[in-house]
């Protein structure tokens, strides 16, 4: 392994190979690489999960058995087994009671030289009675009283894998831990003081040969430095690449409100408070020299759409432009149809660009937006092709972008256009994820929902109940209520699901009559796609049965009804999006989450708290704690490193420290120059933030 240019040489032993430490061979090597400990670093970084109380006792009756024990004793008689397969039995006295010592397929004569009958031995294994006689079976240690310091009061158990044992991993990080070099302090000293927090090489010490199990708690302060560490190196990464941004040459775009104020008056609703903060944190952005680079979060319903607009209008109010781009072709046409028509109220021209758009009519599209008689566009990411050139472009807005990485935002801004951004997700997100994705963006929170929404009612519904269900859909359409109906993900392959969804749609139509049912699916030509979303939203039809392509964003008010399959197969997060889609008019609303018995007693719970709760956060966080953060966002696609101390299910202070605490350090120091910029650098190495230090050196 070579070390890339610049890494600093006090951190090269821990960047050399396993098989140089103790008690690691090629073939324990091989099993930790498997799991992911590839240099002495790594395993630096993998503490112990919990310790084995070794401390010595008088007698073997101090402890609960079976229970742990370290005695000092007289050895007595040996018992050599009488038959094969029985075990050797050593009697031992202690100062309170006596013992045996047991071994399974010993030599006596090793046996008789390690323990001779007469003398003293401290020895210290696993105490169990057995028929009232206690036994300690292959004790851990037997050494004479003079050697038995050796055995370490309180022995940490580490996570094992292969054929790699305790002892083997004992012996390597006491090697490792001996080589760890003494680094700067990279952590401000105000706040190392403040927390209690030791320093690097003592904090490594203390979270591998802990004292006790309260040093073993994720609240130790050795770990929690060392947990920070982690953070920190990540923030530290974000806000470089936040500043790399901010120095990108941005536009000052100030709109008069005059447009904003039409579009407002012929709205009939007023904008939500949340609404109106997150409009003046971003005028706000948009005003200052630098590059926006913001965060729009918000739960769906919340009127993010609208919050766009109004940013859109703002760049138009300065004489620019302004871009909106969606995920799906569905999603950019409903941001047409009712975007269009209030943008006309002040004077605004509204377009759409799809990979649809082709020939002569996209010729006169481009033509026209590069003329600047276009002055907003919507679309897919045809909207970001090469040849798509603005007369003057100030606003590119993202929207439903929940799986937009760190990487690939760092490209973005590598790209260089000075573009204001803003990127719109429904992904309620738990703040300490929040922070660890979206570190490096500003952040503004639509967390109040427009108000006459009716709660959506949620019940779960076995897949057996299936004819009781179409019945009451078949009650519910005679009403005149609208229903969604999804099929779900079938082994994430489009095709099946696109037959899942044909042959329910087919089903459905039989038993709800002809013209009542629609279908739409990712499969379908794009014009019967349009035409299918047409007919539902006009209310034509009355069942829409969908793939998941309506997941993100589409708004029908009318439809109350929304019916999941096979629900447990979704995340949660996808529920609550799915279910956001109905209680949006004013008629009550209905989610049945149907299942294929017999539900796991997890899948359950999750299902509950769709059944409890509305709130996205706190689905968010229930999903958190279920299934961890690689699950919930997806750690590949979200740019988050592999954090191996740092817990982001509790640790969610421990970010917000390192955020603010790494934004302070560029602002400071924007170079990493100083003394602690300096230090900050080693930490990078040693996290291994190699983009992040290329971000420096550009600087
Ligand atoms: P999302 O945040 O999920 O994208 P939308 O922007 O689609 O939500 O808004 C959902 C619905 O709420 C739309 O029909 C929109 O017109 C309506 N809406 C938005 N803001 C308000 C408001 N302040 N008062 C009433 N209705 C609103
Ligand atoms: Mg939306």
């Amino acid at each position: 392994m070579s070390a890339p240019s610049g890494r600093p040489e006090v951190l090269w032993p821990l960047f050399g190979s396993l098989e140089s430490l103790d008690g690691i061979g090629p073939k324990s090597a091989q099993a930790l690489v498997a799991a992911h400990i590839e240099k002495p670093r790594d395993l630096l970084f993998t503490l112990p999960h919990s310790g084995v109380d070794r401390r010595r006792r008088a007698s073997i009756l101090e402890v609960q058995a079976p229970a742990v024990c370290t005695v000092e004793v007289t050895v007595g008689q040996h018992n050599a087994p009488s038959q094969r397969g029985r075990p050797y039995r050593v009697m031992v006295e202690d100062a309170q009671t006596t013992f045996q010592l047991v071994f399974f397929r010993s030599h006596g004569e090793y046996l008789r030289k390690q323990l001779p009958t007469g003398q003293r031995r401290v020895v210290s294994g696993k105490i169990e009675l057995f028929d009232g006689v206690g036994q300690m079976v292959h004790p851990d240690h037997i050494l004479t009283p003079d050697e038995a310091e050796q055995i370490p009061l309180f022995e940490p158990v580490y996570p094992l894998t292969g054929t790699v044992t305790q002892k083997a991993m004992f012996k390597a990080t006491a090697d490792v831990l001996a080589q760890a070099p003494d680094l700067p302090e990279w952590i401000d000293p105000a706040l190392r003081a403040r927390e209690g927090w030791p320093e690097w090489n003592a904090a490594l010490a203390q979270a591998h040969r802990p004292m006790s199990s309260a040093e073993l708690a994720t609240t130790a302060a050795a770990r929690q430095r060392l947990a920070y560490d982690e953070v920190l190196a990540h923030q530290l990464t974000l806000a470089l690449a936040r500043a790399q941004q901010r120095r990108g040459k941005g536009r000052a775009t100030v709109g008069d409100g005059s447009k904003q104020r039409e579009v407002l008056a012929s709205l009939g609703f007023a904008p939500t408070g949340a609404q109106v903060r997150a409009t003046a944190e971003i005028a706000e952005d948009l005003a200052k020299p630098h590059r926006m680079n913001r965060l729009l979060q918000g739960d769906v319903g919340s009127g993010k759409t609208l919050v766009a607009l109004l940013a859109l209008l703002n760049a138009v109010e300065a004489g620019g432009q302004g871009v909106m781009m969606a995920p799906t072709e569905i999603l950019a046409r409903q941001h047409l149809e009712g975007l269009q028509p209030l943008a006309a109220e002040a004077g605004v021209v509204l377009e759409i660009l799809t990979g649809r758009d082709k020939g002569a009519e996209r010729k006169a599209k481009l033509e026209a937006l590069e003329a600047g008689d276009i002055h907003i566009l919507v679309g897919t990411h045809a909207v970001f092709q090469k040849d798509v050139e603005f007369a003057d472009l100030r606003l590119a807005i993202i929207d439903e972008q929940h799986r937009f990485g760190v990487a690939q935002r760092m490209e973005l801004g590598a790209k260089g256009a000075a573009v204001d951004v803003l990127v719109m997700t429904a992904t309620p997100i738990p703040r300490s994820l929040a922070l660890a994705q979206y570190g490096d963006m500003d952040v503004s929170v639509l967390d109040e929902k427009p108000p006459g929404r009716s709660p959506v009612t949620t019940a779960l519904v076995a897949t057996s109940k299936m004819d009781a269900v179409v019945d009451r859909l078949r009650a519910a359409v005679a009403e005149g209520r609208q229903c969604y109906w999804v099929c779900p993900l079938v082994e994430e392959s489009e095709v099946s699901d696109k037959t899942a969804a044909e042959e329910r749609f087919k089903r459905l139509r039989a038993a709800l009559g002809e013209g009542v049912v629609g279908l739409v699916h990712g499969q379908m030509p794009p014009s019967d796609k349009d035409a299918a979303m047409r007919d539902f939203v006009s209310g034509q039809t009355k069942v829409l049965v969908a793939t998941t392509v309506i997941e993100v964003g589409v708004n029908v008010p009318n439809a109350s009804i929304m019916v999941i399959e096979r629900a447990e197969s979704f995340g949660l997060a996808q529920l609550h999006q799915l279910r956001g889609r109905v209680g949006r008019g004013s008629a009550k609303s209905t989610c049945l989450l149907m299942y294929q018995a017999p539900l796991s007693e997890t899948g359950r719970q999750r299902l509950e708290i769709m059944r409890e709760t509305e709130d996205g956060f706190r689905i968010s966080e229930e999903d958190l704690a279920m299934r961890g953060a690689g699950d919930v966002i997806g750690t590949a696609q979200s740019g988050l490193p592999r954090f191996r101390i740092a817990d982001l299910e509790r640790q969610t202070a421990l970010m917000a420290l390192a955020q603010s605490d790494a934004r302070k350090l560029l602002l400071d120091d924007p170079t990493l120059e100083f003394e602690r910029g300096t230090a900050a650098r080693t930490l990078l190495w040693l996290m291994e933030q190699d983009r992040a230090i290329r971000l420096i050196s550009v600087g």
